[in-house]
């Protein structure tokens, strides 16, 4: 079981078995996941043909498999690279392969060396899996939950060090070895660890293809679409646990719920792709104009709420003030995007709020239905303008 051959031939499945999971994951449209097949196509290739080496033909079984298997993690870096948002193309990645290619032809048929065969092809893997499980670390979206990086790391990793001892005891000619698939203890070892880096990586980027859909997934749950604000769901969750945590700590903390003037007169002039535009620009703003720990949600249609942390109700009206005049400006240069030609745009648009203050016996039930009276008197007074009762 233990003979290197067999080593080979089960990391041989084991990558048509990655080819397969990763195929399943292609319609999904993940960045990088095409790469990532065509890494594992080509290193089955390559690993079965250096399983036949005992058979003779050095042309495919030691320089074509090397270099084949050197593009298959070329290959898999650049996959990586695209997933995580970077031009994947490695010019050195490239450089470093011929130099593989060439040191093979060089110590194979020109002056035979094993231990320097083994040395530059050992360098290579090493520094393509060093950089590989870099990117891991270093690219992970900050709030996403760290596991599959760090798995990915942790494997790059082992297979780089693996590699990088190897290549140091070959090439510094401590270990004397007369083939590649010697059953020796040391050359299984090496095998067990360089190699089955394959196998562990490639659930490693199943991992990640994970963790992408589950982003994808919880964003289209927690974030309107249109707007980029939070649904009402993920509004009212977070609003919970905030309200929760102030009651607490004897935080305050002032909901206001806001509603746009007059929007259905702007999708009745322009059209509804036009009301469309106004909205995620209203939203951009209303943003833009609030602190990173106020939370912005879409309750329905054009009305919204935001829920100011740590401050009082008189802070939180002369905020909201501020945004009157910041969106102000919206309707305008929304109107501008949608026809240039667009006379009879001059006035602004305007927006009301209700607006109140936690107290400690609230829910949040009892706290929005305060603000949502509010809101209906600043309507009957008039529109345009902030009320609190
Ligand atoms: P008020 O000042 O009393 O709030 O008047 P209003 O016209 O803003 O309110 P009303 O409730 O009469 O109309 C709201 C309009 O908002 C009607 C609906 O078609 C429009 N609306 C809701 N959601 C969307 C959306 O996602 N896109 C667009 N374009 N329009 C929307
Ligand atoms: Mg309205
Ligand atoms: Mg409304």
């Amino acid at each position: 079981m233990l003979d290197p051959v067999n080593i080979l031939l089960v990391t041989v499945l084991s990558s048509i078995m990655s080819l397969a999971i990763l195929g399943s994951l292609r319609p999904a449209g993940i960045p990088g996941v095409g790469r990532w097949i065509g890494a594992y196509a080509m290193a089955s290739v390559a690993l079965l043909l250096a399983g036949l080496q005992r058979l003779g033909m050095p042309i495919l079984t030691v320089f074509v498999s090397n270099t084949l298997l050197a593009l298959a993690v070329v290959r898999m870096l650049e996959g990586c690279r695209q997933f995580f948002g970077l031009k994947p193309r490695v010019p050195l990645a490239y450089a470093g392969t011929v130099a593989l290619a060439t040191g093979i032809v060089w110590w194979y048929w020109v002056t035979p060396s094993l231990g320097a065969r083994v040395a530059v092809v050992s360098a290579f893997h090493a520094a393509i899996y060093a950089s590989l499980g870099w990117l891991a670390l270093r690219c992970r979206p900050p709030e996403r939950p760290v596991y599959s990086y760090r798995f990915v790391t942790l494997a790059a990793w082992l297979g780089a060090f693996a590699h990088a001892l190897r290549g140091a005891m070959y090439g510094s000619g401590f270990v004397k070895q007369y083939g590649l698939l010697d059953f020796t203890p040391l050359n299984v070892a090496w095998l067990a660890l360089g190699i089955l880096v394959l196998p562990a990586l490639s659930v490693g980027m199943v991992l990640l293809a994970h963790d992408r859909m589950a982003e994808r997934l919880e964003r289209l749950a927690n974030q309107d679409e249109l707007t980029g604000a939070l649904t009402r769901r993920a509004f009212l969750a977070q609003a919970n646990t905030l309200l929760e945590a102030a009651r607490d700590k004897g935080q305050r903390i002032t909901l206001a719920i806001l509603d746009i003037d007059h929007f259905k007169s702007i999708n009745d002039r322009y059209g509804h792709a036009t009301g469309d535009r106004v909205l995620a620009q209203f939203c951009r703003v209303v943003k833009s104009g609030v602190r990173v720990e106020d939370v912005f949600g879409r309750l329905g249609g054009e009305e919204f709420a935001l829920l100011f942390v740590d401050m009082t109700r008189d802070d939180a009206v002369r905020r909201l003030d501020e945004l009157r005049v910041l969106t102000l400006s919206v309707r305008r240069s929304a109107d501008v995007q949608a026809r240039e030609s667009a006379q009879d745009v001059h006035d602004g648009l305007t927006f009301s709020a209700g607006v109140d203050e936690f107290q400690p016996q609230d829910s949040l039930t009892t706290l929005m239905a305060r603000a949502d009276a509010a809101l209906y008197v600043a309507k009957s007074r008039g529109r345009d303008r902030v009320v609190s009762i």
